[in-house]
């Protein structure tokens, strides 16, 4: 009973060493060029963690509710992961942003890639705003998405999670 015990703590110890649960990852842009200034979201907490001075944003899988996040930088947006588990790859990790294919089905369907629900999607609309716009605004119908019109701009939001995508 007594070797039995300490095989088990044996084993408790070493697994709590040989496994590791701090992601580490670097954001690119689609060209493969390194970013310094971008930041983690976790959407279940709004917490954020920002690169470090090496270009190296690291957190820990412990938390459960780190488990969901996405990386961002200069409001693109990569794609949302879902770890299943406190377990993370050793390594250095490669995240791409804008990450438009992951996020194709998502607007085809209407999903909140966060929440996986449509309920709360609804469209962001550009534009100088007319009285019609307000109205459906104010109703919750449409998010406003402003004059300005640029690349990779977000084409929903939902109201849940207060997310663009
Ligand atoms: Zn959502």
């Amino acid at each position: 009973m007594k070797t039995l015990l300490t095989v088990f703590c044996f084993f408790t110890l070493f697994s709590a060493v040989a496994q590791n649960s701090v992601f580490k990852a670097c954001i690119y842009l689609e060209d493969s060029v390194t970013v310094s200034n971008g930041f983690v979201v976790f959407p279940l907490t709004k917490d954020t963690v920002f690169t470090d001075k090496s270009g190296i944003i690291s957190f820990e899988l412990t938390n459960p509710k780190y488990r969901l996040c996405y990386f961002t930088w200069m409001g693109l947006k990569s794609k949302i992961f879902r770890f299943t588990s406190s377990e993370a790859p050793v390594s250095i990790q490669k995240v791409f942003v804008p990450d438009t294919a992951f996020y194709r089905p998502f607007h085809e369907k209407h999903v909140c890639p966060v929440c996986l629900k449509s309920k709360y999607v609804i469209p962001i609309v550009y534009g100088y705003p007319s009285p019609k716009m307000f109205k459906r605004f104010k109703k919750n119908r449409i998010m406003l998405g402003g004059c300005i019109i640029q690349e990779y701009q977000p084409e929903f939001f939902c109201r849940r999670d207060e997310f663009e995508f």
